[in-house]
C-alpha cells in the first residue's frame, strides 16, 4: 500500500532534516516544495523566476503555482509507492487540493507528523543553517556541523546561508506560518492524521519517534 506523509510544522523546526532520514529507512521518496522551488530558480525557470520573489520576503508563493508544481511531482512514476511530503500543504486550499490530486490515484493521506519547538529554538536554527547547493542537505553550525566547514558530508558539495534565513526574512516566515499554515493543525487534527513530535529533541531522538509514528 502507498503511503503519503505530510510533515507539518513552523520553518526551521527540521522537517527537511527529518524528512530524508525517514526517505533513506522508508525508502519513501522525499518530496520539498522549497527545494523544487529552488531547483526552478536555479534553472532560471518562469516558475522560478516568480517563486523567488515571494520566497526573497518569506511569503508564500501563490496557491496556483505551488500546487501545479507539486501535482507535476507527485504524478511522477517514482511516487506511486508513497510520499514523505515537507513543506507542502501550506495553505487549507492547498491541502485540499493534495486530497484531490491523492484521490485520483485512489489513495490519501495517511499520517501528519506535526514537528515542534518554540519560536527561539526555531530563530537558533535557521540562523545556523548551512544547506547544500546540490541536494538541499541541512547543516547547523553548532548543532549539526559538517565534518569539513562549508562543504556537505553526503555529496561533497558547498555549503551555503539561504537569503531568506537571515534575521528579518525568517521573523516574517514564522508569521507567516501562524498566519497561513497553522490552520493545518485543526484540519488534520479533525481528520485524525495528526499526530505531535516533540522537535526540541536531538536529531536523532525526533528521527526515532518520527518512525513509530508513521509505522503506527
Ligand atoms: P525545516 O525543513 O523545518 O526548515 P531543517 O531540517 O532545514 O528545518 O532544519 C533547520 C536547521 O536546524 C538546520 O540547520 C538543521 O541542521 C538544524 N536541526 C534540525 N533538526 C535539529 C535538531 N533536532 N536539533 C538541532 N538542530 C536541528
Ligand atoms: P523552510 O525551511 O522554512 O521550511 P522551505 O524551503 O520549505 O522553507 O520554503 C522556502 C520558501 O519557499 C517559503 O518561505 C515560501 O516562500 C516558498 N514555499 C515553499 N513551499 C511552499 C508552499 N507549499 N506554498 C507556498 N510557498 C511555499
Amino acid at each position: 500500500m502507498a503511503q503519503y506523509i505530510v510533515m507539518l510544522g513552523p520553518p526551521g523546526v527540521g522537517k527537511g532534516t527529518q524528512a530524508k532520514i525517514l526517505a533513506e529507512k522508508t525508502g519513501l521518496v522525499h518530496v520539498s516544495s522549497g527545494d523544487l522551488f529552488r531547483e526552478n530558480i536555479k534553472n532560471q525557470t518562469e516558475l522560478g523566476l516568480l517563486a523567488q520573489s515571494y520566497m526573497n520576503k518569506g511569503e508564500l508563493v501563490p496557491d496556483d503555482v505551488t500546487i501545479g508544481m507539486v501535482r507535476e511531482r507527485v504524478s511522477r512514476a517514482d511516487c506511486k509507492v508513497g510520499a514523505i511530503l515537507d513543506g507542502f500543504p501550506r495553505t487549507p486550499v492547498q491541502a485540499d487540493a493534495l486530497k484531490t490530486m491523492l484521490a485520483e490515484f485512489g489513495a490519501d493521506v495517511d499520517v501528519v507528523p506535526f514537528v515542534t519547538a518554540t519560536e527561539q529554538v526555531l530563530v537558533d536554527r535557521l540562523s545556523g543553517r548551512w544547506t547544500c547547493r546540490a541536494e538541499g542537505h541541512a547543516y547547523h553550525e553548532k548543532h549539526n556541523p559538517p565534518k569539513q566547514p562549508g562543504v556537505c558530508d553526503i555529496d561533497g558539495s558547498e555549503l551555503y546561508q539561504r537569503d531568506d534565513d537571515k534575521a528579518e526574512t525568517v521573523k516574517r516566515r514564522i508569521q507567516v506560518y501562524f498566519e497561513q499554515t497553522s490552520p493545518l493543525i485543526e484540519y488534520y487534527k479533525n481528520a485524525g492524521k495528526l499526530i505531535e513530535i516533540d522537535g526540541s529533541q536531538q536529531i536523532d531522538q525526533v528521527s526515532e519517534a518520527l518512525l513509530a509514528a508513521v509505522q503506527k
